[in-house]
């Protein structure tokens, strides 16, 4: 794992950047934590919005 890439949501499946020091970008993605069984996000930010 590469320290000074840019940051991404733990959440496997999301694309957002979590703010400051958060692992997650959301409550959805802390709630669904690293699991793989989602296929896609549904944080409900944009960038994951389809
Ligand atoms: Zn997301
Ligand atoms: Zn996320």
């Amino acid at each position: 794992m590469a320290k000074d890439q840019t940051k991404k949501c733990a959440h496997l499946p999301c694309v957002c950047v979590p703010a400051n020091d958060e692992k997650y970008c959301s409550q959805h993605c802390k709630d669904a934590g690293s699991e793989e069984a989602e296929i896609a996000c549904d944080c409900g930010h944009p960038a994951c919005a389809k």
